[in-house]
């Protein structure tokens, strides 16, 4: 995902986090990391190592216009942690970018996060009571001032981190700095990623004896392993839900947080999210975009003469589309890559033109044609229909959309930003009233059944709260999934 047209709507996930520890070269590290990690945030990016102190770089915009390589030169230290974001809770101003920095006590803490935490506004009651002051709006702030909170009360890091997992609900993939200890935590549903890998020997020049594998270097932390392999990295496994890892140079060491709770890995960071090349909880995401495809394939065929993918996210799609229903894939839209953030433009004539600037037909291989367009997935509709739109003036003689996720038809609490019923056209309509909407000759979407199948998990391991409108965590006013209803 990189925020840009090819999507039928504007869902955002919230944040990429990194973290490291190494002797040397952390801040360049980190920011190829981000820069790694940048689909996950466009709207802020910001650095924090220790060195004696916190240092903290961050700002407004895409990772490569915040940090200049002269100002990462005072990042300096062993240990740092970065963050890109878009923001689902709080507004999108510098205050609310991370790292969220707060002095306690023990010392200054820094923290970046992936995901939302549904109770955030009756914690942050609690302590405001308490006397706590708040400079953000995001909830983010609450961890970290819980965490400061519990640092003072408890022997460790690590059982301050234990008591602000009993009190929090919802997804979080966190890094913390605290002092020159980083911390990296994932949720005890395992909703948001979050990667462990080891550096190679080159960030410890110094390093003796040398290490056996050649990845003596530090260890890294990150929302998703492509950011490990930008540095050369090994990625080692998958922090585990409810799992700790307390990290320095020179020691990692594994904690369990919370007892692993029924997982809920969201399966939006398949379908959408997550880079292609990425692995997350032992899938690769490319495999099971094509699955996905082929799954579609097997559920919607439909007579056509070409399969044209929605770029970028519908591409991988697309080609297991193609595969499974034995057409031709033909790039039939174009993107200009160097047009950003359709999504941000406030009203829909705004966004549809948006879209006819960032994405053109290719006449010579629509015209006359039977097309199926296929993107990842649809969340308002309004793109869609202006795509179904541009292949028609074309000369397209049919237009079939083919949808590689299920229909969204609630909203996400857990860091997408998909946050009320009425942003979704699934939510209210049938297949036929939509299929009108973006103007199809047909539409599909792969089913529940299906893209469990492609993810090949449990389905009772993915969260799928925005198709079933069932949560894994309880949320104010919606159903928890464990909770029987009526229907
Ligand atoms: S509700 Fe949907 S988008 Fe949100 S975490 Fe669950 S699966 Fe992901």
């Amino acid at each position: 995902m990189d925020g840009l047209p090819g999507r039928s709507g504007f869902a955002r996930d919230k944040c990429g986090v990194a973290g490291i520890a190494a002797p040397e070269g952390i801040a360049p590290a980190l920011y190829q990391m981000l820069r790694a990690v940048q689909h996950r945030g466009q709207e802020s990016a910001g650095i924090a190592t220790y060195d004696d102190g916190l240092q903290t770089i961050k700002g407004m915009g895409l990772v490569e216009n915040v940090f200049q390589a002269k100002e990462l030169e005072r990042l300096t230290g062993k240990v740092g942690l970065g963050h890109t974001r878009y923001s689902t809770t709080g507004s999108s101003r510098l205050e609310n970018a991370h790292p969220v920095c707060v002095s306690s006590a023990e010392g200054s803490i820094a923290l970046g996060h992936n995901g939302d935490i549904v109770n955030s506004d009756q914690i942050r009651a609690s302590l405001q009571e308490s006397g706590w002051a708040f400079i953000t709006e995001n909830d983010s702030e609450v961890i970290v001032r819980l965490f400061a909170n519990q640092l003072s009360k408890a022997d460790s890091p690590v059982a301050a981190m234990r008591s602000v997992m009993g009190e929090i609900v919802g997804a979080y993939s966190l890094v913390l700095l605290v002092g020159d200890k980083l911390l990296a935590v994932r949720d005890p549903r395992g909703i948001k990623p979050l990667a462990l890998g080891k550096l190679p020997d080159t960030y410890n020049p110094a390093g003796t004896p040398a290490s056996e594998d050649g990845y003596g270097g530090g260890y890294v932390v990150a929302s998703e392993t492509v950011a490990i392999e930008a540095l050369g990295g090994k990625v080692v496994r998958d922090v585990e839900p409810g799992e700790i890892v307390e990290i320095t140079p020179t020691m990692i060491a594994s904690h369990r947080g919370r007892p692993s709770e029924e997982l809920a890995h969201c399966m939006f960071e398949y379908v959408y999210f997550s880079r292609a090349d990425s692995v997350i909880d032992g899938r690769e995401v490319y495999d099971v975009r094509v699955r996905l495809g082929e799954q579609l394939a097997k559920e919607a065929p439909v007579e056509a003469d070409v399969v044209v993918p929605v770029p970028d996210s519908g591409r991988s799609h697309a080609l297991g589309f193609a595969r499974g229903g034995g057409l031709p894939m033909a790039e039939g839209l174009m993107k200009n890559r160097y047009v950003h953030r359709t999504f941000i433009m406030p009203d829909q004539e705004d966004r549809a033109s948006g879209v006819r600037i960032k994405l053109n037909p290719v006449k010579s291989i629509v015209e006359g044609k039977r097309v199926v367009l296929v993107d990842d997935s649809i969340v308002r509709g309004t793109t869609m229909n202006r795509l179904v739109e541009m292949l028609r003036e074309a000369g397209a003689q049919e237009v079939h959309v083919r949808i590689g996720c299920p229909p969204i038809k609630a909203p996400c609490y857990l860091g997408i930003d998909m946050n009320t019923r009425e942003e979704l056209i699934a939510a209210d309509k049938s297949m036929d009233e939509i299929r009108d909407v973006v103007g199809a000759d047909s539409l599909a979407y792969v089913s529940i059944d299906g893209l469990d199948i492609a993810i090949d998990k449990e389905g009772d391991s993915l969260c799928k709260g925005c198709l079933t409108g069932r949560y894994p965590v309880p949320v104010p006013g919606e159903v928890h999934r464990k909770q029987q209803t009526l229907f």
